[in-house]
């Protein structure tokens, strides 16, 4: 394979990243590669790094060291275009951060028009069959308060899709539902995979990281301990970290 062939297969590449915030080494060089329609599922400690680097992946922070490159664009270069890479990136949180004064229309097309410059009559429809996506055809006009958290987790999963991105991170987007809703986020993200989408996918859901993940990620402390496929990491982990970390949540 040529090399511009060899790259163009990867979606996401980090490499020694490293993040401090003040004296503290919260990333102590890490090395991440996603290839294009691949599910890469991260997992770890509260505190070991997690969060910080999905957020470097997409410059929400600035990395200390080291560089990321996402669709061929070295993010990490101070001369490139930062807010053009970044909309080839969406992101989606914890917590759902809907626009809760907005109806679910208005939160699917707000980015898209002011950041995209699509036409109404164009972001609208691009949101309606993104709602139709995540399962919630017929709910464009609910505000956000009438909707479960699952709903809106999924409005958030279609607003983030809505502006075509070509990678997804995910940070812990099951945590903060109660555990009736949580499926129906997983099945929305299991038929993302399925489509193809590339996804990062911080989680705590192993039984989704087992089915669904290509790859798992094993990070404590600020490094990844393990890597590989999910029947190994998970199902057989080399690493006493690792195997401490999985029977306290298994
Ligand atoms: P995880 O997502 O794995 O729980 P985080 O990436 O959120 O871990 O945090 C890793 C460490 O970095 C924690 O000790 C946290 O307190 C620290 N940290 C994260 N963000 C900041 C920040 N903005 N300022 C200072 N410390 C931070
Ligand atoms: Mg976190």
């Amino acid at each position: 394979m040529s090399t511009a062939a060899a790259e163009s297969d990867i979606a996401v590449q980090v490499t020694d990243l490293h993040k401090s915030f003040g004296p503290v080494e919260v990333l102590r060089g890490i090395d991440l590669k996603v290839r294009r329609g691949e599910v890469v599922c991260i997992i770890g400690p509260s505190g070991s790094g997690k969060s910080t680097l999905l957020r470097c992946v997409n410059v929400l922070e600035e990395p200390t060291a080291g560089t990321v490159v996402v669709d061929g664009v070295e993010l990490t270069d101070p001369d490139v275009d930062i807010d053009a890479a970044r909309r080839k990136i969406g992101m989606v949180f914890q917590s759902f951060n809907l626009f809760s004064h907005l109806n679910v229309m208005n939160n699917l097309t707000v980015a898209q028009r002011k950041v995209l410059k699509r036409s109404r009559e164009d972001a609208e429809k691009t949101g309606l069959a993104n709602l139709e996506r995540v399962g919630l055809a017929g709910r464009e006009n609910a505000m956000p308060a009438q909707l479960s958290g699952g709903q809106q987790q999924r409005v958030a999963i279609a607003r983030a899709l809505s502006m075509d991105p070509d990678v997804m991170l995910f940070d812990e987007p099951t945590s903060a539902l109660d555990p009736e809703l949580v499926g129906d986020v997983l099945g929305v993200m299991r038929r993302l995979a399925d489509e193809g989408m590339t996804m990062l996918v911080v989680t705590h859901e192993m039984q989704f990281a087992r089915e669904v993940a290509d790859k798992v990620l094993f990070m404590d402390a600020g490094v990844v301990v393990e890597e590989g496929p999910p029947e190994q990491v998970i199902g057989k982990p080399r690493e006493e970290r690792t195997r401490t970390f999985l029977s306290r949540v298994l």
